[in-house]
């Protein structure tokens, strides 16, 4: 191995799967770099910070969490486990419903049997990641744009989107190993450059292309004064123990996919936000709208004629796009990895899986992978 090495392992992307990984990799003792190309960590595990516009009853921002991303996790998750994200996670007890349609085409609304509880974070689910970041070497802004093996090794190159003078192309990265914690659509164009250059490259690329993801669009919206919650949504019977809500499923409806009273996660909650997830089908149709606040009061009117006429007056309103929402087709096993190429790896929610938990099983998976790997290197 030559001296320009400088990492054991680099991991791209600051999710649930590349934390778990690169804490685990830590704890063994290995030299770990994390990128992510955001300013933030969790990836989809994200949470907004919205400030409210100033009430005339409450002079003063307010500053509310909202989890535009992953909702909840089950209340078994891996995260439970002692020392992982402890204190974090709080049990949320909606009342869950439906959507039907009946004969006539009219959307109903049915009570469900609740699943719950569900695990969540009072301050934002990015407090787990948040959690599970602690202690890493991170390098956030850090967007990597292309992987080329290198001697034993890799090599890495970014870009800096900080803005500023440090932004720009910046010097390449070396490692021994290599992690892609990303959805395996943003794999392909890192790697399709190097593929003449290395035999395992092929097979891991033609496994990442068969990969996909639906889209999704979120839509965040806070009612002002509404301090009642939704009336027909209420429910009677409430633990005492966790905070209310509701949350609604829409089954087979072609534009709702999931919403929610995301303001119920919170310790304190004086007005409701309401967090609503479309359809694969609605998001496609309107993913690339340039007037993203009339794509949001379409998905809120779609609620408000299922649930509650005042559900499309908010106060305000935020619009996200997740191009890669929900693995659609999974890869067949825990993480990605190709015998010809054992110093990469691949991880997160689409290997075997496509929820939170199953990104952090992966990146179990490809830490204890990547050691072996970097194990079965070391000389006599
Ligand atoms: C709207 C929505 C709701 C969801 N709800 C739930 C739920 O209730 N429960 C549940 O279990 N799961 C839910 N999920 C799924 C869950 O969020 C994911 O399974 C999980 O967060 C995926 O983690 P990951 O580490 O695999 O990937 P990600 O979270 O996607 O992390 C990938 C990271 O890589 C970074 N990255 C990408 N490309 C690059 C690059 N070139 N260079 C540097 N960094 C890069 C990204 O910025 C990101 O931080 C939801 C997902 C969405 C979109």
């Amino acid at each position: 191995m030559g001296d320009s090495v400088a990492w054991d392992v680099i991991v791209v992307g600051a999710g649930l799967g590349g934390l778990t990984a690169a804490q685990r990799l830590s704890q063994a003792g290995y030299q770990v770099l994390v990128l992510d190309k955001s300013r933030g960590v969790g990836g989809r595990m994200a949470t907004r910070r919205v400030t409210w516009p100033q009430r005339a009853d409450a002079p003063g921002s307010e500053t509310v969490a909202v989890d535009h991303g992953c909702r909840f996790l089950p209340a078994s998750t891996r995260l439970e486990e002692p020392g992982v994200a402890e204190g974090v996670l709080h049990p949320w007890n909606p009342a869950e419903f439906a959507l039907t349609v009946d004969s006539q085409g009219r959307t109903q609304v049915v009570s469900t049997p609740s699943q719950g509880p569900y695990a969540v974070s009072p301050q934002g689910m990015s407090a787990v990641a948040k959690t599970l970041a602690a202690g890493l070497t991170l390098q956030r802004q850090s967007r990597v744009t292309q992987v080329w093996p290198q001697g034993d090794g890799w090599r890495v190159t970014w870009v800096n989107d900080a803005a500023g003078a440090e932004a720009g192309e910046t010097a390449p990265l070396t490692t021994r190993a290599l992690l892609l914690a990303i959805p395996a659509a943003q794999i392909v164009p890192l790697v399709t450059g190097a593929t003449a250059h290395h035999a395992g490259l092929a097979p891991f690329l033609a496994a990442a292309e068969a990969v996909t993801f639906d889209p999704v669009m979120t839509v965040m919206a806070g009612y002002d004064g509404l301090t009642d919650p939704l009336t027909r949504l209420d429910r009677p019977q409430l633990d005492p123990t966790s905070p209310p809500g509701w949350m609604v499923w829409g089954q087979g409806h072609p534009n709702l996919r999931w919403l929610a009273l995301d303001s119920s996660k919170r310790l304190q909650s004086p007005y409701p936000v309401v967090v609503a997830h479309s359809t694969a089908t609605f998001a496609e149709t309107h993913f690339d709208a340039t007037d993203l606040a009339s794509v949001g009061q379409t998905l809120l009117a779609q609620a408000a004629l299922a649930l509650d006429s005042r559900l499309a007056q908010p106060t305000w309103m935020q619009v996200h796009r997740w191009r890669y929402g929900f693995v659609k087709q999974a890869h067949p096993a825990p993480l990605l990895a190709t015998a010809a190429a054992p110093t990469l790896a691949g991880c997160g929610d689409w290997c075997a899986g496509l929820s939170a938990d199953d990104a952090i099983q992966s990146g179990e998976a490809a830490a204890h992978h990547l050691r072996h790997s970097l194990e079965s290197q070391r000389p006599e």
